[in-house]
């Protein structure tokens, strides 16, 4: 039996491959194959790459998305895997929460980064073609200012569970408090964030420090008052790098924009 089964599988390989070639020849798909290892190296194929190497920080300081990767980007972005990929991480946080027993004292903390993490801009990315665009201060200052930008659904599920079960949330965020604090608060409320602890944003003895120093003096503060910070979510590597980071991090995807 063993040695019929050993037989069969070079036969099903062939038929597969056999397959493959009668398939892509009746769909005029043109696949290169590297070194064997049946992997498309198509322009999809790279991008998935490109996005792999962002997401694991891997490639750093990237200024713009690669032209080839526009459409893949916003296929990504707005097609659904990005939601689907959302909602996995969600559902891993609150596998961990769901082990952690909250005391009375009201210092279990989490952290939530606001961009792309509570709320999204990925409509005005849209008009950026997903990231391969430089960036446009102007152009962003003039979007965030509207207050439209939509929660990210997984996430506000994650938030409401989160105050509900005695978390403090801790909102935290690298904009400007002069410029966006209370557009920023209308806009949190009136996609449902309501009831955190605090929103933190930079004032202005934090211009000029990069989000990695700005968020770890915040989070250093935090613990020196006694917050103990069970998660910290974000969507960029400098909301869950440095110091005092937390008992876990959780890395949203971003593949639109890179924040030093
Ligand atoms: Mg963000």
């Amino acid at each position: 039996m063993i040695y019929i089964r050993a037989m069969m599988q070079p036969i099903k390989e062939i038929l597969v491959l056999l397959f493959l070639a009668i398939f892509s020849k009746a769909t005029g798909l043109k696949y290169a194959y590297s070194r064997g290892s049946g992997v498309p190296s198509d322009g999809a194929s790279y991008c998935l790459s490109w996005r792999l190497g962002v997401e694991a920080n891997n490639v750093r300081a990237w200024r713009t998305v690669p032209t080839q990767c526009l459409r893949y980007v916003e296929n990504y972005m707005i097609g659904g895997q990005y939601d689907r990929d959302v909602e996995l991480i969600v559902e891993q946080i609150l596998s961990y929460v769901s082990d952690i027993v909250v005391s009375s004292g009201g210092l279990d903390a989490w952290i939530l980064d606001v961009d792309d993490t509570c709320i999204s801009n990925v409509f005005y990315y849209r008009g950026k073609r997903f990231g391969c665009d430089p960036y446009d201060p102007a152009g962003f200052k003039s979007w965030a200012l509207k207050g439209g930008c939509p929660a990210i659904p997984a996430v506000l599920g994650l938030y409401r569970q989160l105050v509900d079960r005695g978390f403090r949330v801790i909102l935290l965020t690298g904009r400007d408090e002069e410029t966006f604090g209370q557009v920023t608060r209308d806009n949190l409320h009136n996609q449902g964030f309501t009831g955190y602890e605090r929103l933190i944003m930079r004032s202005a003895g934090d211009h000029g420090k990069n989000a990695v120093s700005f968020k770890s003096e915040i989070r250093k503060q935090l613990m020196e008052e006694g917050y103990r910070i069970w998660g910290n979510v974000g969507d960029q590597w400098s909301d869950l790098l440095g110091d005092c980071i937390g008992n876990r991090t959780f890395k949203l995807p971003n593949p639109m924009y890179f924040v030093p």
